[in-house]
């Protein structure tokens, strides 16, 4: 079972339109950092890092057991300033790569599974190719062999999409939704981003 910290938190933008999934964890690093406000999935009261901090988690409520707090998870916040993403950009990494091509080889299209899954530069580093989202892909060990030192006009390969940072993921796909979020989903306008 996913820990606390891990589960779902809705993101609102300043009007009250969803813009995020986030992690529990994140929406009270927003909270803390005085970026973001609880929203009560009731009373639609919000309630800042020391309110709510205060407001203790009854018995059957997810709550974060701390030495010195018992703090209630949110599921809600709303950012307090009008940036639509805050910090809480997709980060760079050999994973998230492997989750943004969902595990699938960009040359051959197999899923070779996680341990197999190679990050390939497509233009090679040894030629000044970056570290990046948008020069970085999924390929299987062979792909990889075989493509080598070279971009892939030159190794004949072609990939099945041009790479890019993720894009926004619509929240219909997200399987984590929670009831308390069903009165500001109808509003989405934005396709919304799990952001993990
Ligand atoms: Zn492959």
């Amino acid at each position: 079972m996913p820990s606390i910290l891990e589960r779902p938190a809705l993101v609102l933008n300043r009007s009250w339109q969803p813009v995020q999934v986030t992690s529990v964890q994140k929406a009270l690093v927003l909270l803390a950092r005085d970026a973001a406000r609880v929203v009560d999935p009731e009373s639609f009261q919000l309630y800042n890092w020391d309110d709510w901090a205060v407001r203790p988690a009854s018995k059957d409520e997810p709550a974060i057991r701390g030495v010195m707090l018992r703090l209630r998870a949110p599921e809600i916040v709303s950012l307090s300033r009008y940036e639509r993403t805050p910090d809480i950009r997709i980060a760079f990494s050999k994973r998230s790569v492997f989750r943004r091509d969902r595990l699938t080889c960009q040359y051959c299209g197999r899923q070779p599974g996680r341990e197999e899954l190679t990050l390939d530069h497509v233009l090679p580093k040894s030629k000044g190719g970056a570290t990046s989202w948008e020069n970085c892909v999924s390929a299987c060990g062979a792909c990889n062999r075989r493509k080598a030192d070279r971009t892939p006009e030159q190794a004949g390969m072609r990939l099945r999409r041009s790479p890019s940072r993720p894009t926004w993921k619509p929240l219909s796909n997200h399987r984590g939704s929670l009831a308390s979020w069903a009165p500001f989903l109808g509003a989405a306008r934005a396709p919304l981003a799990m952001v993990s």
